[in-house]
């Protein structure tokens, strides 16, 4: 009598089916659960079915997803573990059919009195997600007075699986977007102190810096040592400083891009040349190895030469004596290429993503043997983007190459 037909069994695994793409497409949990319920019902021929999740702090189930007439009746309940069927299912991790309750003690009456229903039998699975039960899935009363069978407890292991993977799915979201939202607060902390130091430090650096520049006209020869240390230190801050609020200020958005007819190609003679007494001194060949083209384009001559120096001061930085550091400028299907390449120390694959991020620096800043702030790429990726351009990196073992991609004509 109990036996299914092919029909029926069909029926079932389209129903399945059904569900498993509910996975992915169920808007919420709760009409994906829902259905989880319906199906449970029609599947197994029951009047009832119920999902109940267990509650660390009560340490209690409490009913996750039910009927709909019953929903406002079974959400304040809590079912103890002792005492219920549910408990022993989700204590022993096993399933239970009970095809008679009122000779089983398990049955927990108290959700028959509140609902006004009387359980004859039941059919319960753990919901289990790694190892752990995290629920129970019940249905109750097969209808015709009929018994559980075998099957019915094959169906509602394999919903009560689909429901713990739902359940486990809504969990990771929820951690994704709770980890997410304090990103984010970390990142805002970080632009306010970013904000507040640079603006703090200006002032008064730049009046030790005035106040130095005059000194040293004043007090002569005697001490033109002493003050062109102080003044080249004070510089130095400044520079720092305003690093600093450059990064802050394509982070807002509010820095002001000028659009002005430049020469690439000058641009890069120029930084090259900055850097040339610096190269030679820690005995690197720097090359500029751009043909005589002028290279013409729409941008901030000062934002680019920023971009550039400091890729040009890094590969100086991170190469050894004796090394080679290139620029080169050419132009490919309307946007110009500048390259800096190096042979120095290289930079592990692993760390090409995230040494543009801001205050990033590959080794650890307390023991490093290189000065500076991580702050040279962070800035130079700004200034790319606010003219429409990409950069990035590239290392395989010796040496690295930087590529800064601009756009010849600046996009509206
Ligand atoms: P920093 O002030 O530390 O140089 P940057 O933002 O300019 O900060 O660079 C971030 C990190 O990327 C550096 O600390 C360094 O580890 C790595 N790096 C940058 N340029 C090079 C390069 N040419 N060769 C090797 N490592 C580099």
């Amino acid at each position: 009598m109990n036996d299914m037909t092919t029909n029926e069994r069909i029926d079932h695994l389209e129903s399945l089916l059904e569900i498993v793409r509910g996975l992915t497409t169920a808007p919420d949990l709760e009409s994906f659960l829902q259905t989880i319920i319906n199906d449970a019902i029609g599947m197994t021929n029951s009047e009832l079915a119920s999902i109940l999740e267990y509650d660390e702090t009560t340490q209690k189930l409490r009913f996750l997803a039910m009927q709909w007439f019953e929903r406002d009746l079974l959400r304040p309940v809590t079912v103890p573990l002792d005492g219920s069927a549910a408990g022993w299912v989700f204590r022993k991790g096993q399933p239970l059919i009970i095809q008679n309750v009122k000779v089983d003690k398990r049955h927990f009456k108290v959700v028959d009195t509140k609902t006004n229903h009387e359980t004859h039998s039941l059919v319960a699975v753990p919901l289990i997600v790694r190892g752990e039960v995290i629920g129970v899935l019940e249905a109750l009363n097969k209808k015709d007075d009929a018994h559980y069978t075998e099957e019915d407890l094959t169906i509602l292991e394999t919903l009560g699986a689909l429901a713990a993977q739902a359940i486990q799915n809504m969990d990771l979201t929820r951690k994704v977007r709770a980890s997410n939202a304090e990103l984010a607060e970390l990142e805002r902390l970080k632009s306010d102190f970013i904000a507040i130091t640079s603006h703090e430090l200006r002032t008064p650096l730049g009046l030790i810096l005035g106040h130095a520049t005059f000194l040293r006209e004043l007090v002569g020869e005697q001490f033109t040592e002493q003050m062109d240390t102080i003044i080249r230190n004070a510089t130095r801050l400044k520079e720092i400083v305003e690093n600093l609020s450059d990064v802050e200020n394509y982070d807002t958005g509010s820095a002001i891009v000028r659009d002005d007819r430049v020469s690439m190609a000058k641009i890069a003679a120029e930084v090259v040349l900055s850097f040339c007494r610096e190269a030679d001194q820690r005995n690197i060949q720097l090359k500029n190895e751009t043909d005589a083209a002028p290279y013409f384009m729409q941008a901030d001559p000062i934002k680019i030469s920023i971009a550039l120096s400091n890729l040009v001061k890094n590969a100086i930085q991170y190469t050894e004596a004796g090394g080679h550091v290139t620029v080169k400028v050419d132009e490919e299907s309307g946007y110009l290429r500048v390259a800096v390449v190096d042979d120095g120390i290289g930079i592990p694959a692993r760390e090409l993503p995230r040494i543009f991020e801001r205050f990033y620096q590959v080794e650890n800043p307390l023991t490093r043997r290189y000065g500076g702030m991580g702050l040279g790429l962070a800035v130079a990726k700004g200034m790319v983007e606010l003219h429409g351009g990409r950069i990035w990196a590239e290392s395989s073992g010796k040496g690295s190459t930087f590529t800064i991609l601009l756009p010849v004509n600046q996009p509206a």
